[in-house]
Formats: C-alpha cells, sequence, structure tokens
C-alpha cells in the first residue's frame, strides 16, 4: 500500500518538474532571437526588390480608390459619388457638359494623354465620363423600352454597375468617326495609339477584344479606365483585363 503510493507520488513530481524545465526552456529558447547571432550593419538595409516596389505603388493606388472593380457582379451604391471630380478640358462639344468630368487625378492624366495625342496631329476627347446612377439608370432603363431587356444588357449597365460612376472611366472619340462610339474607332490612327499608350498614362482599355467572357462586353476601343500608372503598365504588357489583374494581385497580397 505505502510503496506504490509513494512511487506514484514520485512520478506526478517528476512529471511536473518536466514540465515546468519544458515551460521555461523550451519557449526562451525558440523564440528569443539571440542577438549576438546577426550580422553587424547589413540589419535593416536590404534594398527592396522591383516586386515590393510594384507592390507598394499598387498599394498606393488601391488605397486611392483606383482599381475599384465595378462589373455586372459588383456595384457601387447608388448615393455613391466621387469626392474629387474635376472637368475635363478636351471634349465632344456637342455632348452634355454635365458629365466632362472625371476624379482629380484621373481627369489630369486624360489630360497628358490628349495633349501627347495632340503633338502627333490627333484629337482625342472625352464624350462622357463620370455618370451619376440617375443618369445611367434613365439610360439603361430607356434602352430596356426602346431595344429590348437583351440589347440593353449587352450593351448598356444597369444603374449602379456602371464603370462611369466611378469617375475614372471615360468614353473617348475623334473627329474620324464624328465623335461617335464605334467598334470603328479602334480602327482609326487615334483608336489604334489610344490602345498602344493609354498604359504611361495610368489608363487601360477597359474593355479588350477577345476577353467579353471575363469583363462581361464586347469589345469597346473608346471606353478607358484610370487604374494607376503602375497596374495599367502590368494589365497592358500581361495582355489580360482589371479582374485578372486584381485576381493576380489577390495571390500576391491576399493574406493581408
Ligand atoms: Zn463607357
Amino acid at each position: 500500500m505505502k510503496k506504490p503510493m509513494i512511487l506514484l507520488l514520485f512520478l506526478i513530481a517528476l512529471m511536473v518538474a518536466t514540465f515546468l524545465v519544458i515551460g521555461k526552456n523550451g519557449p526562451v529558447s525558440s523564440s528569443e532571437e539571440p542577438p549576438d547571432q546577426e550580422t553587424p550593419g547589413v540589419e535593416e538595409t536590404v534594398e527592396p526588390s522591383p516586386q515590393e516596389i510594384l507592390r507598394e505603388a499598387v498599394r498606393e493606388d488601391w488605397e486611392k480608390g483606383f482599381l475599384i472593380l465595378v462589373n455586372k457582379e459588383q456595384g457601387l451604391a447608388e448615393e455613391y459619388v466621387p469626392a474629387d471630380l474635376a472637368e475635363i478640358k478636351y471634349y465632344a462639344k456637342d455632348r452634355s457638359p454635365q458629365w466632362r468630368k472625371m476624379r482629380q487625378e484621373a481627369a489630369e492624366a486624360f489630360h497628358a494623354l490628349a495633349e501627347k495625342a495632340q503633338e502627333q496631329e490627333m484629337e482625342i476627347v472625352v464624350t462622357t465620363a463620370y455618370r451619376s446612377y440617375d443618369f445611367q439608370s434613365d439610360l439603361y432603363y430607356g434602352y430596356v423600352s426602346s431595344k429590348g431587356q437583351e440589347w440593353a444588357d449587352q450593351y448598356s449597365a444597369k444603374p449602379g454597375t456602371s464603370e462611369h460612376q466611378t469617375g475614372l472611366a471615360a468614353d473617348c472619340s475623334s473627329p474620324s468617326v464624328g465623335y461617335q462610339l464605334t467598334s470603328a474607332f479602334g480602327e482609326t490612327a487615334e483608336g489604334k495609339w489610344l490602345a498602344e499608350n493609354a498604359h504611361e498614362f495610368g489608363f487601360i482599355i477597359r474593355y479588350p477584344e477577345g476577353k467579353e467572357e471575363v469583363t462581361g462586353y464586347n469589345y469597346e476601343p473608346w471606353h478607358i479606365r484610370y487604374v494607376g500608372t503602375v497596374s495599367a503598365e502590368q494589365i497592358y504588357t500581361k495582355g489580360i483585363t482589371l479582374e485578372e489583374w486584381l485576381d493576380e494581385l489577390a495571390l500576391e497580397i491576399g493574406e493581408e
């Protein structure tokens, strides 16, 4: 009776002691960085890699809202109005002055783009840029009643799902197609120049040919979207869409 009891107590004492030793030494040795293991003078001076620089630039544009995704599946609230809308200087004069605005940085980028085109004897202007929720609502339901639901869904956006409401999108045209929004614009010198150079100013052709399944829209050579120069460059060189670029970013910085 006595011996097994002592043995049991001894075993318990041994287990407790073992736990205490592990508890004390285990975390200490694994979590504390021994300071003398670092090479003196080289810590914290590592140059950021090109990927880190790119990621940081994209993050800044993301924080400014330049990478906002608006498509047929993801919309904006009825009351969403960009706070920093600015007047665009180069526009088709027969369109409503009300919709010649973009967010400040996008408007300035468009001016730089249009001026660069002018240097090469090309006139690229905005027909409409920012559009309110209510305007899109009138436009969409106007198409539904005049051309039918199917046509409206193919060529127009339901209110709240138009990128124009972000203040980052613009429809462009030129005198060579009578300032119309037509796929023929893509074949003009201006349309071709726009497709090849818009990214340098932070814009992308938002609905490219062959990407209808991804964007949900037919090819629109006239519709440009501001995303910032870093993302525009990536989207242009990779030949992808905003949707696909955002997928790539989510894979890279998704867990943050
Ligand atoms: Zn458009």
